[in-house]
């Protein structure tokens, strides 16, 4: 008999023949780009009758400026009743005072670890089509393909924070506090072995075991979890090494496992190895089916309002949400599909714009990946 509620939750979920999405523009190009998903998963329900209805909500920069708080509880509770989220992205210069005990990323906090979202799994395929939008030479990034599983309710962005003080001796000091535990390593770890047995079987373990306590303990957990799957390949390697190693020779990645920050910070990098920020897509998930869906970028206050964001990774996280949540392997690939036949056919948004292809704008882009899908349909 299940007796978690997390598995009830997930049980009824299943169950679910009308899948519920809850939709969390948040701020900057946030709802830019959700809306292009939005439609792209409206055509894409039409089509495999998916029966998709959405919830709406607030959060972020825009629910404190209405609520005061970043998430509302009430907007919480609806997620919870939802069988995956889709969020664009929170923050921006007007929420970013050092000061304010108020901040947008508490939504994304809440959300992680209200539903224990523990693993963030971040692909990265270098697509041969867009091999020229990356800064990086072609011979370096050609048949690159890795996943980076970053590890998303523990370290340094959920260890106690201080305020901004100043000490006895009259200097202004600030102190964030990192802490693993054994099980939340063992967790994500145990994950991103899982996920390999499904790729090319090898995990390359990323921490800072010469500096951090936390590192070696990660290490620790990771070489005994590395026992159970002797049919991958497994090592380790410093974070400052990681982060050289992946424009020096991407290929010889297929899973990274890491700890929250550091998993940030190198999926930034590796979005270069891509092309774009706006082109990486992202999974959240737990132990369950329920899943939040993002882009691995920000709200781009620098781009906001101009209609000019890539929507690419956050269409391409709805893909992620029709596989790994909803049971639509066969609609997830007609969404990748229609990607890459609109890429194929030379449209580009600025960011990855190249000598002989068409720019267009953000909307125009989720047109065309909705067209590509109907010609998809009409040819079958
Ligand atoms: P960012 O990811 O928003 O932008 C970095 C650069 O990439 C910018 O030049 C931006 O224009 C570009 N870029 C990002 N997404 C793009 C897209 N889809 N298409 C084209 N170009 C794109 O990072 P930042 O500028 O460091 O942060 C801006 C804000 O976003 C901050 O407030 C930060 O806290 C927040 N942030 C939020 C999340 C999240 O919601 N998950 C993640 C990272 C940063």
């Amino acid at each position: 008999m299940l007796t978690d509620p997390f598995a009830i939750a997930d049980a009824y979920r299943m169950l679910s023949v009308m899948p519920k999405i809850a939709v969390l523009a948040g701020d900057g190009i946030g709802p830019e780009v959700c809306a292009e998903a939005v439609k792209v998963l409206q055509a894409v329900d039409q089509q495999h009758e998916l029966n998709l209805t959405f919830e709406r909500a607030v959060i972020g920069g825009a629910a404190i400026d209405q609520y005061g708080v970043a998430i509302t509880d009430s907007d919480f509770a609806m997620c919870e009743k939802c069988d995956a989220i889709l969020l664009g992205a929170v923050g921006g210069p007007k929420w970013d005072d050092p000061e304010a005990t108020v901040r947008p990323e508490q939504a994304l906090f809440r959300l992680r670890f209200g539903f224990k979202l523990y693993a963030n799994l971040r692909p990265v395929k270098v697509n041969s089509t867009l091999i020229g939008a990356s800064p990086i030479r072609q011979e370096v990034l050609e048949g690159t393909d890795l996943l980076v599983v970053r590890e998303l309710t523990g370290g340094l962005y959920f260890g106690k924070p201080s305020k901004i003080f100043k000490a006895p001796n009259g200097v202004t000091k600030a102190v964030d506090t990192m802490a693993y535990s054994q099980p939340e390593i063992e967790r994500i770890v145990d994950t991103a072995f899982k996920l390999a047995r499904e790729r090319r079987k090898k995990v390359t373990s990323v921490d800072k075991a010469n500096v951090l306590s936390t590192s070696r303990l990660w290490r620790q957990v990771a070489t005994a979890v590395a026992k159970r799957y002797p049919d991958v390949e497994y090592g380790n390697m410093l974070v400052d090494n990681c982060s050289m190693q992946l424009i020096r020779d991407p290929r010889q990645f297929d899973v990274i496992v890491t700890e929250n920050m550091f998993g940030d910070i190198l999926t930034d990098e590796a979005s270069q190895l891509t092309g774009s920020m706006g082109l990486l897509p992202s999974a959240s998930l737990g132990t369950g089916k329920f899943g939040l869906y993002e882009p691995i970028h920000g709200s781009a206050p620098d781009i906001a309002g101009k209609g000019i964001a890539n929507p690419l990774a956050t269409i391409l996280s709805s893909a992620l949400m029709l596989r790994l949540s909803l049971n639509r392997p066969d609609a997830a690939e007609t969404i990748e599909t229609a990607v890459q036949r609109v890429l194929d056919s030379g449209y580009r948004t600025v960011d990855i714009v190249a000598p002989g292809t068409k720019q267009v704008p953000t909307d125009e882009m989720g047109n065309l990946v909705v067209e590509a899908l109907r010609e998809a349909v009409a040819a079958a």
